[in-house]
This record gives C-alpha cells, sequence and structure tokens, in this order.
C-alpha cells in the first residue's frame, strides 16, 4: 500500500490510482476513512499495521469510496447515500450489501483516544456527503465534499442552496487545512471562500458542446485570490 504520514496519525493511503482512503489511529480506536475502488486489501493493511480496534466510515456513497466495504463486517455511511451502497452491491453482486450499514450522523463524535473525530455535513456533491474533524490535528478528512474541481452530477447531489449552507457552515468550522479523496496532499481552507464566491456568479449556460459529463452539465471556472474554484454543476441543481 502507498500510503504517506500526513502526521503520525493521519495516514493518506492510495488504494488506486488518485483515489485515497485515509487512517487516523488514536490511541485506543482507530478510523478507516473511506474503502477505495476494493482494488487493495484494506482490511489485511489494518489488521497488519493497527493495534487498536477500528471503525470504518464511507465519506459518502460513490463508487470509488465504498468499493472496498464488502471486506468489513460493518460499514458507518450517512443515510441518504444508503441507496448508493445498495446500488453498488446489487451492481457487483446481484445481492443488497453483504456487510452491516450503522448511521453516521452529523455531530455524532468518535473518540480515538488523544484524538476526536467529529463528523460534519458536507452535503453538496452528494446529498449524504460528510466529514470528519479531526478537532486536535486541526485537520477536516472531506472526502469529495470541498474538492477544488467540484462535481455536482447528478440526482444523488444536492441544490445549489444547499451546497451554499454547507459551504457557509465549514468557513466557521476550526481548521485551516483538508484532505481530499484525489489530492494526495493537504488542501488549504481558503479554497472554500473560493467556491462560496464562484457560487454569486456562476456560469450556467448550457455548454457550447458536451463536456466529459454529458450535455446537461455546465463547466463553470473562477479565478479568485483565494484560488481557482472549477464547477461541473448539473443546471437540474440550480
Ligand atoms: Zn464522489
Ligand atoms: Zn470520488
Amino acid at each position: 500500500m502507498n500510503y504517506k504520514a500526513i502526521t503520525p496519525r493521519v495516514w493518506h493511503m492510495e488504494e488506486d490510482y488518485r483515489d485515497y482512503c485515509t487512517l487516523v489511529r488514536g490511541s485506543k480506536l482507530a478510523i478507516l476513512w473511506d474503502t477505495g475502488q476494493g482494488k487493495q486489501d484494506l482490511r489485511d493493511f489494518l489488521e497488519e499495521n493497527l493495534d487498536t480496534p477500528y471503525l470504518v466510515l464511507n465519506s459518502h456513497g460513490h463508487d470509488d469510496h465504498i468499493g472496498g466495504n464488502h471486506r468489513f463486517p460493518t460499514v458507518y455511511a450517512h443515510r441518504e447515500d444508503w441507496h448508493l451502497l445498495a446500488s453498488h452491491a446489487r451492481m457487483t453482486t446481484g445481492e443488497p450489501p453483504a456487510y452491516d450499514v450503522e448511521e453516521l450522523n452529523p455531530g455524532m463524535v468518535f473518540d480515538l483516544g488523544g484524538l476526536h473525530g467529529r463528523v460534519i455535513s458536507l452535503a453538496g456533491h452528494t446529498r449524504g456527503s460528510v466529514g470528519l474533524l479531526l478537532e486536535e490535528e486541526g485537520i477536516l478528512l472531506a472526502g469529495d465534499g470541498l474538492n477544488p474541481t467540484l462535481l455536482m452530477l447528478g440526482r444523488e447531489s444536492a441544490p445549489v442552496s444547499i451546497l451554499k449552507e454547507t459551504l457557509r457552515a465549514v468557513q466557521d468550522l476550526p481548521f485551516d487545512r483538508f484532505l481530499a479523496s484525489h489530492y494526495p496532499t493537504l488542501q488549504d481552507k481558503k479554497i472554500v471562500r473560493a467556491h462560496l464566491r464562484h457560487l454569486d456568479c456562476l456560469r450556467t449556460e448550457p455548454p457550447s458542446h458536451p463536456g466529459p459529463y454529458g450535455p446537461r452539465i455546465c463547466r463553470s471556472i473562477h479565478k479568485d485570490p483565494e484560488g481557482r474554484s472549477v464547477i461541473h454543476i448539473d443546471r437540474a441543481l440550480l
């Protein structure tokens, strides 16, 4: 497993090309944040590298974050994205998920021993996207919820009004940097302000030619002093 210790307690692991899971290790409990495409045996890796119990959490229900869920007996995910876990299991096995799914709700706090992980809402990219604020590290694990290139692609995404509420709330949280699931290094929180300003001047005309996500998806770019925000958005969410 190719991984980088972002801090001694936070390992960012490249499960597949540019597809990262994160392992957070407290003194009495660990958290595996996402399970990637399912190509590598993360359970084996955890059992070799941990001397504590661990929990498995999904940042959201997209295939590239839940692909290894089947290796574990229980996974936590936000209820709004459970249908995505179910359709992934049906597509890959023809059956409902073979593992138990527990609710993962904003406001929950996991005490890992010397380190606390607080669940926060990142509704937008999907309705059930959540982040994990590692309070003592000042780092947010953000899944795909704050990516500098933010995808708002289909029925599982929330309307723009919800995304705005999410980003405003995130601005007030006590962290400076975040880990995103398709980026190897820590990202600066400033991009949240750039996304918010972008949403006030979003270019929503139909694309002149279909981009990689099809004819309904607008691609809007905003160059902001705080960073370059790119948003691909389904016009139905406006
Ligand atoms: Zn996603
Ligand atoms: Zn993703």
